[in-house]
């Protein structure tokens, strides 16, 4: 999400975009205004407890602790490592030796090989996905640190774009090729992918709505369609590119 979040500041987008840069940016901070897409969350009311973000960092951390093996094994297969990234949970907006962290986000930070999640943020989606598919939502979670995890051994193996909703889409593939591990080792249960897809959902670019200005209208549709992480299709269908073919779908180390 990092990248995306970036420009949509240094654009002067941002209020545009709230969604796009955190999912549901405006759970936990409804003052922010919706802007002219005039979306609004629908989990503004969602109430998050300590228990369901214990919850959610046991699943995390189960999930994290799987990821790590399957991009070990994988790594092995090319005659390469894979340094597994170090993992910090954060709430709210916080300083980090890697910059300030913005709430309700996930970020991989290359020079540091970590991954920060807002451990609220995360429990929340998940929260939300539960009430509105009517499982335990527990998928959603695993499918944000599977992306994060993702920009990880792109960065790695060296296959990063200089066009962001590349490694977006890479990172969505790449979650879904854990998807598939998990599947094969029967760790999915009924639901589970809905799950994942509905938190790539969540976490996609919204449709911009036209202001009326077209200059400024078509620059905003040009940025979208390079920088953010994509649709809510471009998503899904990134990820089931990953599910279905496995690693060499998404990175050509792999193939
Ligand atoms: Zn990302």
């Amino acid at each position: 999400m990092h990248t995306f979040a970036r420009w949509a500041r240094q654009s002067g987008l941002a209020l545009m975009l709230t969604l796009a840069t955190a999912g549901t940016a405006a759970a936990v901070q409804p003052s922010i205004p919706t802007g002219p897409t005039g979306a609004s969350s629908p989990d503004v009311a969602l109430t998050v407890t300590e228990q369901d973000v214990a919850a959610s960092n046991a699943k995390i951390s189960q999930a994290f602790g799987a990821l790590a093996q399957m991009w070990t094994e994988d790594f092995n297969a090319l005659g390469a490592s894979f340094t597994v990234p170090s993992l910090a949970r954060y709430r709210g907006a916080v300083r980090t030796s890697c910059g300030v962290m913005p709430a309700n986000n996930a970020l991989y930070c290359p020079t540091r090989n970590a991954i920060y999640f807002d451990e609220v943020f995360v429990a929340r989606q998940a929260k939300n996905a539960a009430r509105e598919l009517g499982t335990d939502g527990d998928m959603v979670a695993v499918g944000i640190i599977a992306h994060e995890v993702g920009h990880a051994v792109a960065a790695q193996l060296g296959e990063d774009s200089r066009v962001p909703y590349e490694n977006e889409a890479t990172a969505d593939c790449l979650s879904g090729v854990f998807a598939q591990y998990a599947g094969k080792k029967g760790q999915l249960e009924k639901g589970d992918l809905e799950e994942a897809f509905f938190g790539m959902a969540a976490a996609g670019d919204p449709t911009p709505q036209p202001t009326g200005n077209p200059r400024y209208d078509a620059r905003v549709i040009r940025m979208v369609s390079l920088m953010g992480h994509g649709t809510r299709e471009q998503r899904m269908s990134n990820f089931k590119a990953g599910y279905d073919g496995g690693a060499g779908a998404c990175l050509e180390s792999f193939r």
